[in-house]
């Protein structure tokens, strides 16, 4: 039985060393450690022999079962360890796709516009979005009796009319003007809000980019100059524009800038409205009752200031046609932007 011992020894050797997985461990453990397994009949067969063989036997039994439990042991936590490692790190699991958030399509639009007009010298400056009456109407020029400050198109805060939602970043301008000594050249990124119904073409609350330059020296000449460059810049070189007359209470004179249609190229689509020109800005000379509410001398000064919206402008860039598809959220559409 010495022998015989000694070459179950050998024997489980050679198994424990072939042995890769769990399995196999298990298949292993059935065969020899079990009661009816190799062990369990050699301790039968010990109980039986004559008392003389029973020290030595006993000896080399107990020697080779320590054997096989450390070694069964050991191997038994080498491969738990390698199992919860591939689960951990399975190189041939296909991978999971992940999307990588990114900016809203607004914001690339302001983002691109402030950077262009960063290059330019401007600052960036912020204002409220609750305003009262003297920043965002009665300081800009506009007279009492101004549709713009009627129920309809503007969220007033308290019953006096006194506080409101703006309805335009253009408030910044006299905030900017009371706080800073010119030169001034700050551009003005920010939400307005207007009691609008809400349609494919209107929100009640969108965003503005206004730009102010206040200095002994500047001209109409030199505004037309800033926004041609923004322009050739934002839409691509040799974009086409035109400069029209308008009105806004807080310049004079007024303008409004168009640039070609660039989904038809001019020839007059339904997004141009089949006569070719896009119009993307407002602007004009300050106008010097706006200058003097901003403490600034018009005798002395002069200024001149522009202001877009930008929803258009990302739409535009997306090719929608509804307004508020930029609202909802929807990842078909987010995903389009980068
Ligand atoms: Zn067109």
């Amino acid at each position: 039985m010495q022998e015989e011992l000694q070459q179950l020894r050998t024997q489980f050797e050679r198994e424990l060393a072939q042995i890769a997985s769990l399995q196999e461990l298990e298949q292993f453990r059935q065969r020899h450690l079990v009661r009816r397994g190799t062990l369990g009949q050699l301790r039968e067969r010990f109980r039986q022999l004559p008392a003389e063989q029973k020290p030595i036997v006993g000896r080399l039994l107990h020697e080779l079962e320590q054997f096989v439990q450390q070694r069964y042991q050991a191997l038994q936590r080498s491969l738990q360890e390698r199992a919860e490692e591939q689960l951990r790190f399975d190189l041939w699991l296909p991978g999971r796709r992940s999307f990588l958030g990114g900016r809203h399509p607004i914001q690339q639009v302001l983002d691109e516009i402030v950077a262009i007009f960063t290059r330019l010298g401007f600052q960036v400056a912020e204002g409220p979005d609750i305003e009262d009456d003297e920043h965002n109407f009665t300081a800009l020029n506009f007279p009492p009796e101004h549709p713009a400050r009627d129920m309809q198109d503007t969220f007033f805060l308290t019953p006096d009319r006194q506080w409101l939602l703006r309805t335009h970043t253009s408030p910044v301008q006299i905030r900017l003007m009371r706080a800073l000594r010119p030169p001034i050249r700050a551009i003005v990124p920010g939400r307005v809000y207007r009691n609008e119904e809400i349609t494919p073409r209107s929100l009640a609350e969108f965003h503005q980019v206004e730009g102010l330059v206040v200095d002994r020296s500047v001209s109409f000449t030199e505004l037309k100059g800033v926004l041609v460059a923004f322009a050739q810049a934002f839409y691509g070189p040799g974009t086409e524009y035109r400069f029209r007359p308008s009105f806004f209470p807080f310049t004079e004179p007024s303008a409004e800038m168009d640039i070609r249609c660039f989904l038809c190229q001019g020839t007059g689509c339904r997004v141009c409205k089949g006569n070719g020109w896009l119009e993307i800005c407002g602007c004009g000379m300050v106008h010097p009752a706006v200058l003097r509410n901003g403490g600034i001398d018009p005798e002395e000064f002069l200024g001149y200031a522009f202001g877009m919206g930008i929803e258009r402008i990302a739409l535009l860039r997306l090719g929608l046609d509804d307004i508020r598809l930029l609202y909802q959220n929807d990842l078909r559409i987010l995903r389009q932007c980068r």
